[in-house]
């Protein structure tokens, strides 16, 4: 292909209505057309990145593997390609307006007064082409954060206006809104998304596209009248009705024909059937899956799966490969105490602690550890999970009486996780931990290795600290040996348990790693042996 073409995707009346699972769905049927497909995600918010956002805020942060703090909708997005992500697949008005101004301060403008147009749209332009100047991608999809309307959103949306002037063929703008159903008269209702497109217009964009999220089946009167009163034709006025998986959507966009009209407004040639026999595949393992587990999310954040989004998608991935249906069970850390945690942990097949940072909820995070310690119950700790067995370990089996993370208490006798060196000298906290992916070796006939099947394995980090080494013997002479190691600095990045059934933690994230086609080896052994009584 030539060029590059290019896909916005806004979204109007509501917020949450999914726009990253449009793009990835959409996404999905191009890639499986033959086209080389990226998304990006601009975020209309003044942080830099998501890394220094509460959980509370903004669910995930999702990392890449060149150390990106990104939107969680990235994980969406690798989720359904199965293609990395980087740096450049998301930016925040923070970024954009921190590179226009370190260019003010260089000089680089030349004495010109600095304004939102032309120098942030023209940033905001720079960034989305930056994805297509590698002619890697036939098609790059720009979700573009937030409702139109929003004040935030303005320069976005005038970006989008000039972008799609200067690309004509080359650009196609896609716009989700939601038609709601009124009970007490049985009516869909059209005129929100009227009102929506007519603020489109009033900043100049007029979409290509309709995709109207409903709860019912949308009716040829329906269609009819937003294609009338919006300017678009009635074959694009697409229904994306509810559905019971995100893994389907890509089913219904393909029976709606998304990617036929694309293909058709962006002059492409639709000539490849979509090759989906594996997400087929897997939608229909996972419908099938007749046995059910219990897994035990221990976290602090029981009332937003979204701060778990990459792990409750992995065991998805994880259950639909095994056929097995895991049901995922978040558990609050601080409820669990010496009391509290049999009564409260015995109903599951296996224990995940969960990653974190600060010290709320930690007691409970490592008493969740002992109980699957002593009860021969599969347990996967990732990042602060795996730093909780290893605290616990050195507490219960070496006798080192308070041992604790120096994140937790920084004069511990027993600092058996400590600060990295390279962070010691640290103070901003925005993008500075250990980001992105490191090599890690594993150690033969470890449970590690069983599950990967190979020595070098390459996974995603975020964290400050890590195990002491100055106790790993005392640790590998007691039965917690250390199967994965960092082969440049030493650094372990495995710990497990081999008398155990299935007790590993591991420092880095899985989680970032598991999509739809190559579920993680971890999490497909942690849900295989849990299914084992
Ligand atoms: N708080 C721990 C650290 O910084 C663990 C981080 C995490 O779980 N992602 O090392």
């Amino acid at each position: 292909m030539s060029h590059t073409k290019y896909i916005f995707v806004t979204g109007g009346v509501s917020s949450s209505l999914g726009k990253g699972i449009i793009s990835s769905s959409l996404a999905k049927l191009l890639q499986a057309r033959g086209y080389y497909v990226t998304i990006q995600k601009l975020d209309p918010y003044i942080n830099v990145d998501p890394g220094t956002l509460n959980p509370y805020e903004h669910g995930e942060c999702y990392v890449t593997d060149d150390g990106a703090e990104t939107d969680l909708d990235l994980g969406h997005y690798e989720r359904f390609l199965n293609t990395a992500t980087s740096q450049a697949n998301n930016v925040t008005t923070g970024r954009i307006y921190q590179s226009v101004i370190n260019k003010e301060r260089k000089g680089d403008f030349l004495g010109k007064t600095v304004q939102v147009i032309p120098h942030i749209t023209d940033e905001i332009k720079y960034r989305i082409k930056l994805l297509g100047n590698h002619k890697k991608y036939d098609v790059v999809i720009t979700e573009i954060g937030g409702t139109v309307g929003d004040i935030e959103s303005l320069p976005y949306i005038e970006a989008v206006r000039q972008l799609k002037w200067e690309l004509g063929d080359d650009s196609l703008v896609i716009h989700l809104t939601l038609v709601p159903y009124l009970s007490a008269s049985g009516e869909l209702k059209t005129k929100p998304t009227q009102h929506s497109v007519k603020l489109l217009l009033e900043n100049g964009v007029q979409p290509d596209i309709l995709v109207l999220r409903t709860e019912k089946i949308l009716t040829n009167g329906i269609r009819n009248k937003v294609a009338r009163f919006c300017n678009v034709n009635k074959n694009s006025v697409i229904e994306s009705i509810d559905a019971s998986t995100i893994y389907e959507v890509p089913i219904l966009m393909l029976k709606e024909e998304l990617d036929l009209r694309v293909l058709e407004k962006l002059k492409l040639p639709a000539n490849e059937e979509p090759k989906l026999e594996q997400w087929r595949e897997f939608l229909k393992k996972r419908k099938n899956s007749k046995k059910r587990i219990s897994i035990a999310l221990v976290g602090k954040y029981v009332e937003l799966p979204d701060a778990y989004k990459s792990i409750v998608e992995s065991f998805v991935h994880a259950g639909a490969i095994n056929e097995i249906k895991v049901e995922l069970k978040l558990v609050h850390s601080e409820t669990i105490n010496n009391e509290s945690a049999e009564e409260i942990l015995k109903k599951f097949n296996g224990i995940l602690v969960a990653p974190g940072f600060g010290h709320r909820g930690i007691e409970g995070k490592i008493l969740a550890t002992k109980y699957a310690r002593k009860n021969n119950i599969p347990f996967l700790g990732i990042c602060l999970g795996m730093q909780c067995a290893v605290i616990e370990f050195g507490r219960n089996v070496l006798n080192l009486q308070n041992a604790n993370s120096t994140e937790m208490h920084r004069a511990t006798p027993y600092p058996v996780i400590d600060l990295m060196e390279e962070q010691k000298s640290i103070t901003d906290l925005g993008g500075t931990m250990r980001l992105g992916k490191y090599k890690c070796e594993l150690k033969k006939g470890t449970k590690a290795y069983s599950a990967y099947k190979k020595p070098i394995i390459s996974e995603r980090h975020r964290h400050r600290y890590e195990l002491n080494n100055i106790f790993l013997e005392e640790y590998e002479k007691n039965g917690m040996i250390a199967s994965g190691i960092n082969p440049n600095n030493q650094l372990v990045e495995i710990i497990e348990i081999p008398e155990h059934k299935w007790f590993i933690g591991v420092q880095f994230h899985p989680e970032y790693k598991s999509t739809v086609v190559d579920p993680h080896p971890l999490f497909i052994d942690f849900v295989k042996v849990s299914s084992i009584t």
